[in-house]
């Protein structure tokens, strides 16, 4: 039998356990910034079912109060790598969902169960038919870095698996295919800044001298629209405002000071460095009102043009093929862990987790179980594609 097909029949076999380990994954809630009993459980759940299949656990301190702690995790020996990266927190309070697992037919909702607990328990099964199909090469290993924070941008995490990267052959990323499509891969995704303009103005009262102020709230206000004036969706470019703060309700002031946060989208690197530069510093309407810019750049560009990344992409072509699958590489416009493993230059391949929809909205986030087989065969494959290949 063909060791596809054994992948495959093995996934079949195996789907009711990894079930009941997501299951169990998706019941011990872990908000991002949740309370830190739970996120610790549901770290040491992920610690036990990996430490029983035979990985090295290791615990990477997020040295901040507000998230859990990290996990690398490590089998095998070699010089040579796959980089899988995951993340167990998820964008939900608890008890947001009404039912916290809840299935029909082939379709299971809850709380990350989509973004992205399938995609890790998806590592588990990979790892775990590579090792019972005795496929798994000599001298190599599986290296899993399982985060805490990727919710609220990687804060803590990413310096870690940028680092694994760097000696890894590929870094395979199990966030949620795109578009839940089930021969959906993410091969690109744009850079991301974040940037709030600080306005400091004159202020004055609203009602005896209002044309005296030099107004932080207009200023921004002006400032607001101005920006999301120069999206240019054509160019793969968005800037959207995400806040605004200046002055007090019913407060007979108009205020001179105020906030304004934006959000903005590049598809390229030369574009993120031009638009970089002008919120730097950028020019006041009104010149009497200082605007001074705090943030800049917070994920790099996941490039699909470059050379490395489409080298994989073709080979996942390729194993797509094995399995009947013409694979798909879109382009993601959220930002994730494969912004950063792309950018330092390991081959990354994204979105190679599960598929279903409605990532970040509760009650409505699924997975699709009909195709948990097939892309968990196609996974194990990709792994010994790249650990195959000298
Ligand atoms: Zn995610």
């Amino acid at each position: 039998m063909s060791e596809e097909k054994k992948l495959v029949e093995y996934m079949e076999k195996y789907t009711d356990e990894f079930l009941d380990i997501l299951k169990e994954a998706v019941n011990l809630e872990s908000p991002t910034e949740g309370n830190k009993e739970d996120l610790k459980r549901c770290r040491h759940y992920f610690e036990r079912i990996f430490s029983e299949i035979g990985f090295k656990c290791n615990v990477v301190p997020s040295n901040d109060s507000r998230y859990g702690d990290h996990l690398l995790m490590e089998l095998g020996e070699g010089d040579e790598q796959v980089l899988f990266v995951g993340h167990y927190d998820t964008v939900y309070e608890k008890g947001l969902f009404r039912n916290i697992w809840n299935q029909e037919g082939s379709k299971i909702w809850g709380p990350g169960v989509f973004d992205m607990k399938g995609g890790d328990v998806q590592v588990y099964m990979v790892t775990k038919a590579l090792k019972d199909l005795d496929l798994l090469p000599e001298n190599k290993k599986i290296v899993f870095f399982l985060s805490s924070d990727e919710e609220a941008g990687s804060p803590t995490s990413h310096m870690h698996y940028k680092e694994l990267a760097k000696k890894s052959k590929a870094s395979f990323v199990m966030e949620p295919t795109f578009g839940g499509y089930s021969n959906g891969l993410t091969i690109g995704r744009l850079c991301r800044g974040n940037y709030t303009f600080v306005a400091a103005g004159k202020p004055a009262h609203s009602g005896q001298e209002p044309e005296k102020a030099d107004s932080g709230l207009k200023e921004l206000a002006q400032q607001a629209i101005y920006l999301e004036s120069l999206t240019d969706l054509e160019k793969g470019m968005t800037i959207a405002c995400t806040c605004l703060n200046s002055g007090k309700a019913g407060w007979p002031t108009v205020p001179g000071g105020g906030e304004l946060t934006i959000d903005a989208r590049f598809s390229s690197a030369e574009q993120a460095k031009q638009y970089d530069s002008m919120f730097q510093n950028l020019k006041a309407f009104n010149p009497a009102v200082k605007i001074t810019t705090k943030g800049g750049i917070e994920k790099p560009l996941f490039d699909e043009k470059d050379p490395k990344h489409n080298a994989l992409y073709e080979s996942s072509k390729k194993v797509g093929k094995m399995f009947d699958m013409e694979m798909k590489g879109h382009i993601g416009r959220a930002g994730t862990d494969g912004n950063f493993t792309a950018a330092v230059g390991c081959p990354t391949l994204d979105g190679m987790g599960m598929t279903g929809d409605f990532a970040h909205q509760p009650d409505k986030e699924y997975i699709n179980t009909d195709d948990i087989a097939v892309r968990g065969a196609f996974v194990a494959r990709m792994v010994l594609e790249v650990l195959r290949n000298e």
